[in-house]
């Protein structure tokens, strides 16, 4: 029996992709002929960037950990590269899955296709066209060696198509991230928080190199926050990049903003849903308040997911402060950006990437 299970290798190494695996992962356990294995890369390790989000998932524990984290990224993508290698000699998977665009997505699927596995991408398509961020670049090299092509939105079609994709590779399935949030909503109304939640609060996330490696950049964006705070108060819960950053006192110096540790998944969904409005650089976050209907701020010049402006209730503000100052004012005189959700954005991705998946192989 054994023999004639199908082998799929899924691999993930980020915060962001713990919530695309999940839907995936659950509809194909429900195909009695499919054997999964988990490799967990590592760039993200500590409990409160991944292991709590496994436990909320209710993800099995990695089977596998590479435990590659630290120096550059170069370093993460040589070391990734050989590490995979041996997972992939070792396991022979029929397919490998691949996420979103962290190092880990691009590394697998070199290793991947060099040593001829085939490759299904999961969040497929998006395009930034900035490539001084450094996800652009992993979601060109996945997609471009990827057999499979799942996008989450109708652009990610186009972008695929114009860079030569066969249409017989690309499905538009919706958004797997938003499978996970529908169905982990009502659990997060449970969750216990450490800290006291304003009745009335804004929610901040910065973590992308162009906000935050300038020390004078991102104290100027904290500044014109704590600001903001006076009219609302602010929730930031700090990702380990920024926090790296900051040479400055939080808590004592900032009355307005409540400076937290990254948050659990539940705990994290409860504020999108419950903010008064979000400002954020994060990729999943401008999805999450899409489907939420938060308005959200985007403080930067681009964006992979130009759905959540088109259709839903994000404003990409650019990176300069003073037009956050400007789409501000605009918020708080009552003109408040309303969306709608995107197609295919309906709990259902991961159950039509299984079928999918169970008729390809
Ligand atoms: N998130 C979380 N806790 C936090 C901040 C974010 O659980 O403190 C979740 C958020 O709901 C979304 C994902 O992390 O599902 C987004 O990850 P991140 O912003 O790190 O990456 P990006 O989407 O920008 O690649």
């Amino acid at each position: 029996m054994i023999d004639k299970m199908k082998k799929i290798l899924h691999v993930v190494g980020a915060r962001p992709n713990f919530m695309k695996l999940r839907p995936v992962y659950e509809n194909l356990s429900k195909y009695t002929d499919m054997k999964q294995i988990i490799v967990h890369t590592g760039q993200h390790f500590d409990y409160n960037m991944s292991g709590v989000f496994f436990e909320q998932l209710g993800l099995p524990k990695p089977d596998i950990n590479l435990e590659i984290n630290g120096g550059t990224v170069l370093n993460q993508i040589g070391n990734g590269i050989l590490k995979i290698e041996k997972v992939l000699s070792d396991f022979i998977p029929d397919l490998v899955c691949i996420y979103g665009d962290v190092n880990a997505t691009s590394f697998t699927s070199i290793a991947a296709s060099k040593l001829g596995f085939k490759i299904a991408h999961i969040e497929a398509g998006l395009r930034s066209f900035d490539k001084t961020m450094p996800e652009e670049t992993n979601r060109i090299i996945a997609d471009c060696l990827s057999d499979y092509l799942f996008t989450p939105s109708i652009d990610g079609d186009y972008n695929l198509t114009k860079e030569g994709k066969s249409p017989e590779q690309i499905f538009f399935v919706g958004n797997v991230m938003i499978d996970s949030l529908i169905e982990l909503m009502p659990k997060s109304k449970i969750v216990k928080f450490k800290f006291d939640i304003p009745e009335i609060f804004a929610l901040v996330t910065l973590h992308r190199p162009s906000n935050v490696d300038d020390y004078n950049n991102l104290l100027g964006i904290i500044i014109y926050l704590e600001e903001i705070g006076k009219e609302c108060k602010i929730i930031f819960p700090i990702h380990p990049r920024t926090k790296a950053k900051i040479e400055f006192k939080l808590n004592s110096t900032f009355k307005n903003i409540i400076f937290v540790d990254p948050l659990s998944y539940l705990e994290f969904i409860f504020l999108e849903k419950n903010a008064r409005f979000i400002i954020t650089d994060s990729g999943g976050v401008q999805e999450e308040s899409t489907f939420l209907g938060t308005p959200c701020f985007t403080l930067r010049d681009n964006t992979e997911r130009p759905i959540t402006v088109t259709k839903g209730t994000n404003i990409l503000v650019g990176s300069d402060i003073n037009k956050l100052k400007i789409q501000m004012d605009i918020f708080f005189k009552g003109l408040v950006k309303k969306g709608r959700i995107p197609d295919l954005w309906d709990g259902k991705a991961g159950s039509r990437i299984a079928k999918i998946i169970s008729e390809i192989l």
